[in-house]
């Protein structure tokens, strides 16, 4: 395979859509010795086909706000792969929102779903709405406008999504309603739903939970346990709030969160009544992190600064891509942190990928540890079709099995002659080879 030409020929086609082009360089990197030993993998063309989304939507969404001024933002649909099972990836409603990051999330999403075991091809979608600040009213009516154009590609056999960032149980909610109103059917067309209508138990946990147990795994290989470490968590949204639950659970203590501002540090451990109340400052739509530090006197609010500075055993980045660089990589190792696991996707540069992987430390990529929500996506969805619901116990015994099963993926085609587990590569390799396969049995489509 030459790599170079292919990249330089996707940088050409896409100026300028650095995410993307991020995403795609990592996963060719860490998949060109297997295409080159596989040459009817070049034969076919299935990286030229694989590293180009199937096609892209994109629409306009005016809404008036409660004032009566008129707001228009832009909406976007990438279906990237559907070569095991329908598109499928969450909405992200964000001001950061382009076509580059949503190429780029889809992208990761390939590989991911193919992990998870379950059939379920690779999309991403959203908008560069802002919840922030809005009234339910707003959100509703934002929801209803971003559906109608939506409705036209998406199906329970089609494409099915998510949430994301910015899109929480509220908006799948809003996207719901007007869907079932539009297309006149009561399916499982998207995930994240309210139990009451057809979602899964677990779901909103379900990445923070998968994050921590593939972290267990990880930490496992070298004899360790969550018992008694203190860890570092960014963000303080769906992931995080999961994964500082499950941390706090298997006897860690987290003693961080994050926010675009900044991060609180709170050496007694966020577990319990002050997960509640940040829980309830979320639900407020207000600004999380700050308000916290006058709560609770004990904890410190750093303006402007990263977590990655405090002495941690643990880093789970759980808040959005590229937080965590390679002075944020360095500053861990040299703290003794031995393991970095990515609740968020791409939350870390490859320089610090670099960095911490020369350093030996164990390092998760998002694709593989935060694939427990989209994992419990697919376990919506097969309860949707058989129209049951499983109790909490199942859904989280499928979850757990499915992680570790990631994990071991992850050590069969990546461990190094040294022992060292390079997860990237073998999240990249598993998850490459499963949809590559699927490619060629379909044929040139
Ligand atoms: P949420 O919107 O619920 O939470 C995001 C959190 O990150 C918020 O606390 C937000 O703070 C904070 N944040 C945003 N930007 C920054 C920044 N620049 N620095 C520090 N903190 C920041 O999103 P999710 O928890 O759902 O998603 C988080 C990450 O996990 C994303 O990368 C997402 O793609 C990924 N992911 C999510 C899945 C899911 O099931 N939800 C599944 C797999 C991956 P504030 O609210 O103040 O803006």
């Amino acid at each position: 395979m030459d790599l170079n030409k292919i990249l330089n020929d996707l940088e050409a086609k896409h100026p300028g859509e650095n995410e993307y082009l991020q995403a795609v360089r990592e996963v060719l990197e860490s998949i060109e010795d297997v295409v080159n030993e596989n040459p009817h993998f070049s034969t076919a063309g299935i990286i030229e086909r694989l590293v180009e989304p199937d096609r892209v939507l994109t629409f306009k969404i005016p809404w008036m706000d409660d004032e009566g001024n008129v707001h228009v933002n832009l909406g976007y649909r990438v279906q990237f792969n559907n070569a095991i099972g329908p598109y499928k990836g969450g909405l992200r409603f964000h001001p950061s929102v382009n076509l580059s990051i949503l190429k780029f999330l889809g992208f990761e999403q390939i590989f991911k779903n193919a992990l998870t075991t379950l059939p379920m091809g690779g999309g991403k979608g959203g908008s560069d709405f802002n919840p922030k600040g809005k009234s339910d009213a707003e959100i509703m009516r934002f929801c209803q406008g971003f559906m109608l154009e939506l409705v036209h590609i998406i199906g329970p056999d089609t494409d099915v999504p998510a949430g994301d960032i910015g899109v929480g149980g509220k908006e799948i909610g809003y996207l719901y309603g007007m869907y079932k109103k539009l297309a006149r059917e009561h399916t499982g067309v998207l995930t994240g739903k309210g139990l009451n209508w057809g979602g899964s138990l677990i779901r909103p946990e379900a990445t923070g939970f998968g994050a921590v147990y593939f972290a267990q795994e990880m930490l496992a290989t070298k004899g360790e346990s969550f018992k008694g470490k203190t860890v570092a968590v960014s963000g303080f949204g769906n992931v995080a709030w999961g994964a500082a639950s499950k941390v706090t659970e298997l006897g860690g203590k987290v003693v961080t969160i994050s926010g675009p501002d900044g991060y609180i540090h709170d050496p007694e451990g966020i577990s319990g009544d002050k997960i509640d109340y940040l829980l309830e400052l979320r639900a407020s739509n207000m600004d999380v992190v700050e308000p916290y530090a006058e709560e609770f006197p004990e904890a410190t609010f750093f303006a402007g600064k990263r977590p990655w500075e405090v002495k941690v055993d643990v880093a789970l980045p759980c808040a959005t891509q590229n937080e965590l660089d390679e002075n944020d990589a360095r500053n861990l190792v040299e703290n003794g942190c031995i393991c970095v696991a990515e609740g968020a996707n791409m939350p870390s540069t490859p320089e610090a990928v670099h960095t911490l992987q020369n350093n030996k430390i164990l390092f998760g990529p998002g694709k593989a540890v935060n694939a427990g929500g989209v994992a419990t996506s697919g376990l919506e969805m097969t309860q949707n079709a058989m129209k049951l619901a499983w109790t909490t116990e199942e859904v989280d015994a499928k979850l757990h099995h499915i992680m570790k099963s990631i994990h071991e993926a992850c050590v069969k085609n990546g461990t190094q002659a040294d022992g060292y587990i390079d997860y990237v590569k073998g999240a990249n390799v598993a998850g490459f080879l499963k949809v590559a396969n699927a490619m060629l049995d379909q044929g040139l489509i």
